[in-house]
């Protein structure tokens, strides 16, 4: 069994032909999706999505690029009263900080991505983080919220969607995080970051496909679904020195260890 630890099946691409894609999916073997929120406004939709598919479950957060948006404030308590509310609401995310494309103010990003860090440690489930040029206070936020005092249990999650390079590899490991590989590291261009993914070990490893971007070759162009993680996790097969199937088990254990609440099969 393969999981995709990292779709949006709310997007319009996706949610256009939701049961066609999860069909699919199925039939690639990919036994687990997780439906991620970018938005509030998303988070209705995500969890109406898990109730109609069995495998299909939720994270619900604020993505940087809609942290100053209207509608998007979000309390510690909001997010953990969605967690709580819900079985298959199992992670919170997206969340984290993009310098990238710099849509919002980056006080206002810090500040939404360490309420989610801190309701990610109170709830007890993964922080989805995704970091894009701003790898110092990325790693600076969840040393902070990690290392706070009061917490019954320890900060987890999953550096998504990861193509940066050794240095924040290296800081999410220490940190006890895990490290996600979607489409790009089967890109033509990704020597340097097939040569992280080589370092990163075998039991924190997860696979993603981000849809409906980043389709790996040799999808590239069309609209990415979960089923093509397959994909992705035959080429990291390969880099790692191991059989898809080893991978495969592997990689989906590491998804239950981390999402301990989505009960494995
Ligand atoms: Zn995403």
């Amino acid at each position: 069994m393969l999981v995709d630890s990292h779709c949006h099946l709310a997007f319009p691409e996706l949610a256009a032909d939701v049961a066609g894609v999860v069909e699919r999916a199925r039939a690639a073997g990919v036994g687990r999706l997780v439906t991620v929120a970018t938005r509030r406004v998303e988070w209705d939709e995500v969890r109406r999505l898990t109730a109609l598919f069995p495998e299909v479950y939720a994270a619900v957060g604020v993505h940087p690029h809609h942290a100053a948006d209207a509608g998007e404030a979000v309390t510690v308590e909001d997010l953990e009263a969605a967690v709580r509310d819900n079985p298959k609401v199992v992670g919170i995310g997206e969340s984290g900080l993009d310098y990238f494309y710099d849509f919002t103010p980056r006080a206002v990003q810090e500040s939404v991505f360490r309420v989610q860090a801190i309701a990610a440690r109170r709830a007890g489930v993964p922080l989805i983080i995704h970091s894009r040029e701003a790898e110092s206070d990325t790693v600076r936020v969840v040393r902070e919220v990690a290392e706070a005092p009061g917490f019954d249990r320890p900060l987890t999650g999953v550096l998504h969607c990861f193509s940066a390079g050794p240095a924040l590899a290296k800081a999410g490991l220490d940190l006890g995080f895990f490290l996600s590989f979607a489409g790009i590291v089967t890109f033509k261009k990704a020597d340097a970051l097939r040569t992280v993914a080589a370092t990163v070990p075998l039991d924190r490893l997860l696979v993603e496909t981000d849809s409906p971007y980043l389709a790996p070759v040799p999808y590239r162009g069309k609209t990415c679904e979960p089923a093509y993680v397959a994909r992705t996790a035959e080429v990291l097969a390969g880099i790692k020195g191991v059989s898809p199937a080893e991978l495969a088990a592997r990689t989906t254990n590491n998804f239950f260890r981390l999402f301990t609440k989505v009960p494995p099969p």
